[in-house]
């Protein structure tokens, strides 16, 4: 029986290896559903490839457009559909077993919550969905029997090094504590001096990881960490001060979980997220994912070193609102989507990314995160504050 999958974001870096991996298992797999937000011409070769029953596009023009192309090729039987709605929508069909939540940024909550409610396989890349509505999302999953995986590298990681029989959500017996690993991006080292000259162009260069682009300056800033930080705490159910964070620039050791009795359990591998996804697709079973073995020979240089909080204060604002809980962490998010959209703009400088955040923590009321329109309200109301801030330093 081969499953059937739904990729949130199949035109993004996520999207695009999930399916390099279906390419290679195809018998296993039938692609029921692909969605994008702007790139028709991917979504478009996308479905006359893999022929999915519906393809989602939001914009009613952009959609229209998709619908001509696909009249006469060999995807005619593709149904297009617009609207946001239609994100979740897809996500509930009967014949779609497994959710890949791969659509950057808080625009993915909804669509994630509803294979959540579904009770679907949910392979969860889309870390801010998570990040902002924190329990709420755990306790839908754990209220339809749904299945969370992690596509994160780390968490992925951390999965794969937990006790047998181990499901999402679970507070495991006998940790210490997680450790989770960062590359450092690619201003490890670089003095704050430096850092307020950064380009655009030299953000995006992550050294070992090929991504989107908001994620790419997330791990410049180290912001991605720390919203992996809080993503940790709630897949895994530990406090803040049971995550700690260890720069490792070769990106080999994807993270670790340290036993109470002095076992440490790793993770390593190639930095290629075709490896998680695969085996989220697969588990609890293993598969191809195209990604060789890790040569140790050539990368016997595994070093380790504190996070610089100074330099990154990204990690600590993250470490805050975690402790703070209730409405913080989605403050924090939406913040940070501003200032990095900012960024991307060249409205603010690299620098300015957690000036914004900080006032914008600093000023928000922060409330119980007790439903979903209370952390969407939250999630709009920072926008609006982190804005302000942002003209600031235009
Ligand atoms: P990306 O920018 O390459 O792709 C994002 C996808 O989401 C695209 O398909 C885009 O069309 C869609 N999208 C964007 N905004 C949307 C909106 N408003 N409505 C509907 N669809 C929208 O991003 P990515 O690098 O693939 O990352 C996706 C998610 O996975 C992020 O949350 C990121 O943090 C997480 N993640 C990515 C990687 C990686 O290696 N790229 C690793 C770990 C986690
Ligand atoms: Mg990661």
């Amino acid at each position: 029986m081969t499953k059937g999958v739904c990729i949130l974001g199949s035109t993004g870096s996520i999207g695009v290896s999930t399916l390099d991996v279906l390419r290679l298992n195809k018998a296993a797999y039938s692609v029921q559903a692909l969605t994008a937000n702007k790139n028709m011409d991917l979504l478009l070769a996308q479905c006359i490839e893999f022929k999915p029953n519906y393809a989602v596009i939001p914009e009613p023009e952009l959609a229209e457009k998709l619908r001509k192309k696909l009249q006469h090729s060999d995807a005619a039987d593709t149904v297009v559909l617009s609207g946001e709605d239609s994100l979740a929508s897809v996500t509930e069909l009967q014949q779609v077993d497994i959710v890949v939540a791969a659509i950057v940024g808080a625009a993915g909550l909804l669509p994630t919550l509803a294979a959540a409610n579904a009770g679907k396989k949910l392979l969860l890349a889309n870390k801010e969905a998570l990040v902002v509505s924190g329990d709420l999302l755990m306790s839908a999953v754990s209220k339809s029997g749904a299945t969370l995986l992690p596509l994160d590298s780390e968490h992925n990681a951390l999965f794969q090094c937990m006790p047998a029989g181990y499901r999402a959500g679970q507070c495991a017996a006998g940790i210490r504590k997680l450790i989770l690993t960062a590359s450092g991006g690619p201003f490890l080292h670089t003095n704050k001096a430096a850092l307020a000259q950064v380009t655009v162009a030299q953000a995006c260069a992550h050294p070992n990881w090929s991504m989107g682009k908001k994620i790419s300056v997330d791990s410049a800033t180290m912001m991605n960490k720390g919203l992996e930080v809080i993503e940790a705490s709630y897949l895994f159910d530990m406090r803040a001060d049971q995550i700690e964070v260890l720069v490792h620039p070769q990106s080999i050791v994807h993270s670790m979980v340290d036993y109470i009795d002095g076992s440490i359990l790793a993770q390593l591998g190639q930095p290629d997220m075709r490896t998680p996804i695969a085996h989220a697709l697969a588990w609890p079973d293993r598969q191809y994912s195209g990604v060789s073995a890790l040569d140790f020979l050539s990368n016997n240089q595994l070093s380790f070193e504190a996070p610089n909080d100074e330099v990154f204060p990204c990690l600590r604002l993250a470490y805050n609102a975690l402790k703070e809980k209730g409405t913080a962490p989605a403050v924090l998010n939406a913040a940070n989507e501003v200032a990095v959209e900012g960024f991307l703009n060249e409205s603010i400088r690299f620098v300015d990314i957690p000036a914004v955040v900080e006032k914008t923590l600093t000023s928000a009321s922060i409330v119980a995160a007790d439903s979903i329109p209370a952390v969407l309200q939250a999630d709009s109301e920072a926008r609006l504050l982190a804005q302000q801030f942002m003209r600031a330093y235009q």
